[in-house]
């Protein structure tokens, strides 16, 4: 009798290297069924317009991936929760292997799915594919979950260190009673026309093989990273985040590539900028910490005193913010870089974030439901906690009064204003004096740079100033509440 095959179903881990659950298919030694299964109801998080495209970019990848080994991957839409027990039924599988996610919705899912597999007499397994420290591994001494990021990235470095990365299976024998599939072009991820994406594809190659570049061009400018990361005119930063995020490279291999690098580098080794890198892989791992944990993140604010905020519904506001038009040159540049390559540098977005939710007062979950729809790298758990954390609502979070001032932000991280030239052109030709508060601009400066303030380029939205005021105003109402 034929060997009954293994399923492996992909999600938020598009990668044949260092995946538990595939590697452990491959070690049952019989055939693999290899699926990923596309649900509307976005269960591993937000799947945004942007998220689609790189969702099919990097399927079309792990297809050719999985051919090559001998298992194609069986594309299938729907509710998982029916797909995955019906599959194994259609094929007779003995047991099916997954990568554990951490998104509510998700691990309700699949502990449904687990059980229903295991009624029926299969094995279901899952593995840790996407961070270093779970969850329920790291916990205070009162073995509460932590609520500070310092003494949670504490504990976890006192932890042993995160294990090896596995390799790649060499090679998979295929199911011949696996079905068809759908044909993935057939799913429609890639805009129609007018093609908004056309620009993604010139920053980003989505898989494996464009993560691993990704990864080794950066251990080239790691030893910058401290220095520079705060700089949105410098690829001073890794640029890995959407391949976190889809899981084409795992957290235990970004760790070790750059501890490669660290010994192999001797002498001159770039320690304390590795040390910040990983400081920030930890604020991946605290918010996924926090998410698991507290499971309302993206609904509700972690501190309650602000569900007395006075948000203010400000359409125009909303409106020129989003389309990078409020008129002040940073947050202009964030919004439109995110528009056109579906990334925007970490400092710009926490100083546009701060402009929608302090500046303009919208709730910050409306910016975070933008940021879904249009970052490569939306994930559940980073952006809900980032938003609360601009807030002032979240664990850990930059304190209300905290109001980032766009103009010193912008002559600060990008001083020359490369930055703001690129992504906002018709600002090019004004002098850096002028380039983050063109309405101060003499107007002999302005029409030499051909600038027609309202016309040309937006006048701000607001001043500044005075939003600051009334921002403060606003959140001394809840604190005296
Ligand atoms: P690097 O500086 O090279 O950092 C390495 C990796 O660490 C990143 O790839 C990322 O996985 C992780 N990381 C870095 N900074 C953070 C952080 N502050 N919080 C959590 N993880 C971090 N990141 C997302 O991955 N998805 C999101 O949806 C997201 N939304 C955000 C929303 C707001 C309002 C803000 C302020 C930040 C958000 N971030 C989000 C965090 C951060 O901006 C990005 O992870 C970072 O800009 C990615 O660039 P990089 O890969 O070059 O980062």
């Amino acid at each position: 009798m034929a060997a009954r095959p293994t399923i492996v179903w992909f999600r938020l881990d598009l990668r044949i290297a260092d995946n538990p659950a595939l590697s452990a298919a491959a070690e049952r030694g019989g055939p693999v069924i290899p699926v990923y299964v596309l649900e509307d109801g976005a269960q591993d998080g937000p799947l945004g317009r942007a998220g689609r495209w790189w969702l099919h970019h990097s399927l079309a990848a792990l297809e050719r991936s999985l051919r090559d080994l001998g298992a194609p991957l069986v594309l299938l839409r729907g509710r998982a929760r029916e797909l995955i027990p019906r599959l194994a039924d259609e094929t007779g599988a003995a047991a099916v292997t997954w990568n554990r996610r951490y998104e509510p919705q998700a691990i309700e899912r699949d502990r449904a799915i687990k059980a229903a597999l295991r009624d029926a007499g299969l094995e279901a397994e899952s593995f840790n594919a996407a961070l270093l420290f779970e969850p329920w591994t790291v916990q205070t001494g009162a073995g509460e979950p932590y609520r500070v990021f310092t003494p949670f990235w504490k504990a976890c470095l006192d932890r042993p260190a995160p294990a090896q990365p596995g390799g790649a299976p060499e090679s998979l024998t295929g199911f011949s009673g696996a079905p068809q599939g759908d044909d993935l072009a057939d799913w429609g991820l890639r805009p129609g026309k007018p093609d908004w994406a056309a620009g993604f594809g010139e920053v980003w190659t989505p898989g494996e093989d464009g993560a691993r570049t990704r990864m080794r061009d950066f251990l080239e400018r790691l030893a910058g990273y401290a220095r520079g990361r705060d700089r949105p005119d410098a690829e001073a930063t890794s640029r890995l985040s959407p391949h976190l995020h889809w899981g084409e490279i795992g957290p235990r291999q970004v760790w070790h590539s750059v501890e490669g690098h660290l010994h192999a580098t001797g002498d001159g080794a770039p320690w304390s900028a590795a040390t910040k890198f990983r400081a920030e892989l930890g604020w991946r791992e605290f918010c996924h910490h926090l998410l698991f944990h507290f499971p309302a993140l993206p609904r509700d604010n972690f501190r309650d005193s602000f569900d007395d905020f006075a948000w203010r519904d400000d359409e125009d506001g909303f409106r020129a913010w989003s389309r990078g038009r409020t008129g002040y040159p940073i947050v202009d540049a964030g919004m439109r870089e995110l528009w056109a390559t579906g990334w925007m540098h970490n400092r710009v977005r926490m100083v546009a974030a701060s402009f929608l939710v302090k500046d303009l007062l919208v709730d910050w979950r409306r910016g975070m439901r933008w940021f879904e729809d249009t970052l490569v790298d939306a994930d559940l758990a980073n952006n809900a906690a980032s938003w609360q954390w601009v807030a002032g609502s979240g664990a850990d979070a930059a304190p209300f009064f905290r109001i980032f001032n766009p103009v010193r932000q912008g002559e600060k991280f990008d001083p020359q204003g490369a930055y703001v030239k690129r992504w906002v052109p018709e600002l090019a030709k004004l002098p850096a004096k002028w380039l983050h508060r063109p309405w101060e601009a003499p107007e002999s400066a302005l029409r030499e740079a051909g600038i027609e303030p309202g016309e040309t380029y937006p006048r701000p939205v607001l001043d500044h100033a005075a939003a600051r005021k009334r921002a403060l105003a606003a959140f001394e109402a809840i604190r005296k509440g």
